[in-house]
């Protein structure tokens, strides 16, 4: 009995060192990829910080908005949730989705880390909002610890979370709401905060609500893509044809997505 205490309290002070370390180090996905443990517990506490464009910055509220969005659609009760705001950034480029994959968000938090250009990044998701188009794709990216997203002057036209149609009236178990540019926006950004945690499209659902098909937040529009060649998610979970039904859209993560967020162990692959 004994040594079994003494195993589990060893594991999970190497755990904490770890998210020490991550954290305390750098975000680069490099080091992240490179660390080789096989397996680690679940995280109980989740660090989210969200920046802003200049140019994004230009739209009141913007930051504030997306926060209290994303409270509310992160709150589990398997963890605690540390949301947070990091500021107004400086980048070159409004394109929600180069910023990242071009490497100018990634790199700017990997020199944050360690203590330059002013971005102190967090452990789990650092998410930029830009004010990039959001009409077509890729409109956001992301990588493992690393999301943006454009849409800036979609995300301020939000109403309060709890106004939301859909959320204000007993919508509170799948929040459905009309595809409609500012929910469609904010539901990219969680799909690229979910992706940063470690979720890929296939943990996402399409379902029939009456007359409506609903798309949740990571299978998003693949869910009318013709060319999107999944027809079930990865926990089984079978697509009904849309048939021409009116389209929806959940701003709750499926079951399987949230199967996924309660096994998320830090390292976000
Ligand atoms: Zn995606």
């Amino acid at each position: 009995m004994d040594t079994e205490e003494t195993d589990e309290e060893r594991a999970g002070f190497t755990r904490r060192q770890l998210l020490a370390g991550l954290a305390g180090s750098t975000a680069s996905v490099a080091t992240v990829g490179t660390l080789g443990y096989a397996r680690l517990d679940p995280v109980d506490r989740l660090e989210v910080r969200v920046w802003v464009s200049e140019r994004a910055a230009a739209y009141d509220g913007v930051a504030e908005r997306v926060r209290e969005y994303l409270e509310a659609l992160l709150s589990y009760d398997y963890w605690e949730l540390d949301l947070s705001v990091g500021g107004t950034v400086a980048v070159s480029r409004e394109d929600g989705a180069s910023v990242t994959s071009d490497g100018e968000w990634p790199a700017t938090l990997a020199s944050g880390a360690v203590g330059l250009g002013g971005v102190d990044p967090v452990a789990d998701a650092n998410l930029l909002v830009t004010d990039g188009q959001m009409t077509t794709a890729p409109t956001g990216f992301a990588l493992p610890h690393v999301a943006s997203v454009g849409g800036a002057r979609h995300l301020a036209a939000l109403p309060p979370f709890d106004e939301l149609e859909g959320v204000r009236d007993g919508g509170a178990v799948h929040r459905i709401v009309p595809d409609e540019r500012p929910v469609r926006t904010i539901q990219i950004l969680l799909h690229e905060v979910g992706h940063a945690l470690g979720l890929d499209h296939d943990h996402g659902v399409v379902f029939r609500d009456g007359e409506r098909v609903v798309a949740t937040p990571m299978l998003s529009s693949y869910a009318w893509d013709p060319d999107y060649e999944g027809d079930r998610s990865r926990c089984g979970r079978e697509y009904p044809p849309a048939d021409g039904r009116e389209r929806a859209l959940s701003l709750a993560f499926s079951t399987c997505a949230r199967r996924g967020l309660e096994s998320y162990d830090g390292t976000g692959l």
